[in-house]
């Protein structure tokens, strides 16, 4: 297995540190508002990644905080005359919803910055007593000279960074580049107690602090969406590394911007749309679809064309599999002796799926192998000739793993989805007395052979032109009949 590794800016193989087991950090969300379908992304690529460990044997240990006290939630807890940790209970619980409902797997441990004080304050302290930070009227800072790897995430030179650093007017600190661990408390703001007076952590040491108490360092990925990489990640890990003096991430992974007409998705230009307002209309699958038709690291480019189009997509796939199962149980059950080139197919889409996912969790190149499957089932599907029972189901199997690894939800197609006037017909036509369309449409099948069997070719037409006026076919096959949507 491949993954391309941000901060050394190449793909490397993946070896874990320990063996059979994967250790993974992802940044958690800021809960102060509804999550976008921007961040949704960043979360659904690890989503997919760690799937693809688990998939691959691994033990997946899989760790994203909750940043449940930080500027923006006190803002909006202002603006709202409601306390912060009100702001944060209500989008931590509709966070926790919708990422479920989108099918996103819950971490193995879901820390939340307002219980972890205590380690954060503790590694603060060890950080001042270590002379990598400083304390300057009840704030403390990060000392980043002190630290002779730091730029070493992001590949970042710290002359450059000191070159287009912005000298605020009141600035104390003792380098601009230095960045805040603990903030001393404003009037009407959440805060602890600490050493140095009340206050909060900095947003950057919490992650460092869950890492270090939940993982242990070195982790094997830390990962984000790009716009992390600095300055969050190398802050993150410029005080675990200083602190620690292990190791924090032995890989880093970065996720592509979605944006909206090339322009990145963000609250602050407002040019967002929630990840609830999308699933209200939306299937969860078909927006998973979009998403990993593209690869995780490239700009995704949002628009509704697409999702609608990805929607379409999904509805062939799983016309194709029903097909393919209804297939499965009416052809012909012997065994061919040799491999057919079908069945050939079928296992060539699934080594170059698996072979895509290795490289780098290539969800688009994995899709395009489902998508070539998916024509090759509807040309032998269409072929006229006798099918194996044997390579149908072992195409539908294909499919369904393929799309189940990647956690697409296959929307059900059934026999079921024919109008239920097909049961009043059945009534009329051969007596039926359930309740079933599925009954009902073999029933009336059944009545059509029969009449044709016995040349009753009046009553056989008769059939024929009312499941038409329904809108539907009767379709004869090498394999059978049966009635499906015209
Ligand atoms: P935040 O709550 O702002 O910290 O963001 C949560 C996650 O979403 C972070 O990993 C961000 O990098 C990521 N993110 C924010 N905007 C986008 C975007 N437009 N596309 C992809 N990921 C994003
Ligand atoms: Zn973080």
């Amino acid at each position: 297995m491949k993954l391309y590794d941000s901060s050394r800016r190449e793909k490397v193989p993946f070896i874990p540190l320990e063996e059979g087991r994967v250790r993974m950090y992802v940044c958690g969300p800021t809960v102060y508002d509804d999550i976008h379908i921007g961040n949704a992304r960043t979360f659904l690529s690890f989503d997919v990644i760690r799937r693809w460990f688990t998939e691959q044997g691994y033990e997946v240990t899989f760790v994203q905080n909750l940043t449940d006290v930080d500027d923006k939630i006190i803002k909006r807890g202002q603006e709202r005359g409601v306390e912060a940790a009100q702001i944060a209970a209500t989008y931590t619980e509709e966070f926790i919803n919708i990422t479920r409902q989108f099918g996103i797997l819950e971490p193995t441990i879901r820390p939340r910055a307002t219980q972890e004080i205590g380690p954060m304050i503790e590694m603060i302290q060890e950080l001042i007593a270590q002379g990598y930070a400083y304390e300057l009227n009840g704030d403390v800072y990060f000392a980043v000279r002190s630290d002779k790897e730091y730029g070493h995430v992001s590949g970042k030179n710290i002359d450059d960074l000191m070159a287009g650093a912005r000298i605020e007017a009141d600035e104390t600190k003792r380098d601009p580049l230095d960045f805040a661990l603990w903030k001393s408390a404003k009037p009407g703001e959440p805060t602890w107690d600490s050493p140095w007076g009340p206050g909060r952590p900095g947003w950057h040491t919490e992650c460092a602090a869950m890492v270090h108490r939940y993982l242990g360092m070195p982790i094997d990925i830390h990962g984000g969406g790009a716009d992390l990489q600095f300055p969050h990640h190398e802050n993150e890990s410029a005080q675990a590394e200083s602190c620690w003096h292990t190791p924090f991430a032995n890989h880093w992974m970065h996720t592509g911007m979605l944006r909206v007409n090339g322009e990145k998705m963000s609250k602050s230009l407002g040019n967002f749309f929630t990840l609830k307002e999308i699933l209200e209309k939306h299937s969860p699958a078909a927006l998973r679809l979009l998403m990993l038709q593209t690869h995780y690291r490239s700009p995704l480019d949002f628009s509704f064309e697409r999702l609608e189009g990805a929607q379409g997509a999904l509805e062939r796939i799983a016309n194709t599999i029903a097909n393919l199962a209804w297939a499965a149980e009416k052809a012909l059950q012997e065994e061919p002796a040799e491999t057919s080139e079908f069945a050939q197919k079928t296992a060539d889409m699934c080594s170059a799926f698996s072979d895509c996912m290795d490289d780098d969790f290539n969800t688009a190149g994995a899709l395009a192998e489902v998508f070539e499957l998916v024509s090759a089932s509807n040309s032998y599907l269409d072929s006229g000739s006798a099918l194996c029972a044997r390579d149908c189901l072992m195409a539908h199997d294909a499919l369904l793993w393929a799309l189940g690894v990647l956690g697409i939800e296959v929307p059900s197609v059934q026999v079921d989805e024919l109008p239920k006037e097909l049961i009043d017909l059945a009534r009329e036509m051969s007596g039926y007395q359930g309740e079933s369309v599925q009954e009902a449409s073999q029933l009336l099948i059944d009545t059509r052979a029969q009449a044709r069997k016995q040349k009753d070719w009046p009553l056989a037409d008769v059939i024929r032109n009312a499941v038409s006026a329904l809108g539907l076919l009767i379709e004869d096959t090498a394999n059978g009949t049966r009635i499906k949507r015209a």
